[in-house]
C-alpha cells in the first residue's frame, strides 16, 4: 500500500540522483497499513485514469463520474483530482481492509510515494529527473531498513512505463504557448478533457462522426484505436498537438483539402 500526491507533513528534502539509495518497504503488518490512503489529494493523469477504468472495468465516462473532480488549471486546462469519499477520514474509494483494490493499477501518485519530483523546466530539458524523500511521521515505511537504489525502486512501481505514456501529456500540457494564453474557450476545454481523460466517448466521437475522415490516417491505425486504448491515447495526444498546438503531425486528408480549396476558389 502506497500513497499519493500531496502530503500535509512534508519538512525535509534529500534531493536523491539514480544511483542514489532510499530505505523504504511497505506491507499489510504495519501499524500504519492504510493510513496513507486517507485525506490526501492525488492529480490523476490520462494514463491513470486510462489504468483505473480497464482495471474497474467501467467506461471512462463512468469512472470521471463516480470517482472524480474536475478543477481548472493555471492553464484554464482542466485538471481531474481523485474524488475522496463523504466519511469522517476522507478514504479513497478504492482503499479496503486488505489494502488497495487496483493495486496493479494505481495512480502514478500512489507509485512514486515516498518521493517527490523535485524538477525544474531545465532538468526536464535536459532529460534529468531528480527526487526528494517525503517525511511523514506516521509512516513506518520510512523507518524500514530495506535499502535499494532510487532506479530500483522506480522500476519496482512501474514508473518508466509511466514516464514514458505521460510525456507527450506533459509536454502539451506544459506547453509554453498554453501558459502564455490561457485558454477560455469552453469547448477547447471540453475537446482537451475528452482527448485526455474521457477516452471512451473520444472514440464515439472519432467513428461517429467525419473526423477520421479529414485526415490521411494509416487503416492500420484506425484499426487499432478502435479497440486499443493505448492506441487511441497515443492518437489523442497527437490530435492535441496538432489542434492545440499547431505541430505538424497529423496529415489532412488530400481529397478533403483538395475540395476546401475548390470551395474556396483555389486550384
Ligand atoms: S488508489 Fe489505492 S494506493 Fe492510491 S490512495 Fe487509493 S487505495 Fe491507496
Ligand atoms: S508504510 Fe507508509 S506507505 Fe505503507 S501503509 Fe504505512 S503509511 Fe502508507
Amino acid at each position: 500500500m502506497r500513497q499519493k500526491a500531496v502530503h500535509k507533513e512534508k519538512t525535509e528534502l534529500t534531493v536523491l540522483k539514480p544511483e542514489d539509495t532510499l530505505q523504504f518497504s511497505c506491507n499489510e503488518t504495519l501499524g500504519c497499513y492504510t493510513r496513507c490512503c486517507r485525506d490526501i489529494t492525488i492529480f490523476l493523469t490520462p494514463y491513470d485514469v486510462l489504468r483505473m477504468k480497464q482495471a474497474l472495468d467501467v467506461s471512462s465516462g463512468d469512472f470521471l463520474a463516480a470517482y472524480t473532480l474536475t478543477v481548472m488549471g493555471d492553464a484554464g486546462l482542466p485538471v481531474v483530482i481523485l474524488k475522496m469519499q463523504d466519511d469522517e477520514k476522507q478514504s479513497c474509494p478504492f482503499i479496503t481492509d486488505n489494502g488497495c483494490r487496483i493495486y496493479a493499477d494505481r495512480p502514478w501518485a500512489c507509485r512514486i510515494y515516498p518521493l517527490q519530483p523535485e524538477s525544474t523546466r531545465l532538468t526536464e530539458k535536459a532529460g534529468k529527473a531528480y527526487y526528494s524523500i517525503m517525511q511523514v511521521p506516521f509512516c513506518l515505511g520510512l523507518k524500514s531498513e530495506r535499502t535499494l537504489t532510487l532506479t530500483a525502486y522506480l522500476q519496482e512501481q512501474g514508473i518508466p512505463d509511466y514516464l514514458e505514456m505521460e510525456a507527450r501529456f506533459k509536454a502539451i500540457s506544459s506547453h509554453e504557448r498554453l501558459l502564455k494564453e490561457k485558454i477560455t474557450n469552453k469547448q477547447i476545454q471540453d475537446m482537451y478533457y475528452m482527448a485526455c481523460y474521457d477516452l471512451d466517448r473520444f472514440r464515439r466521437f472519432a467513428f461517429e462522426s467525419t473526423f477520421l475522415k479529414r485526415f490521411d490516417i494509416q487503416p492500420q491505425t484506425i484499426e487499432d484505436i478502435q479497440s486499443d486504448d493505448v492506441a487511441l491515447y497515443r492518437f489523442a495526444m497527437q490530435w492535441l498537438e496538432y489542434g492545440l498546438l499547431a505541430q505538424n503531425v497529423l496529415n489532412v486528408n488530400p481529397d478533403v483539402m483538395a475540395m476546401k480549396k475548390k470551395q474556396m476558389g483555389i486550384d
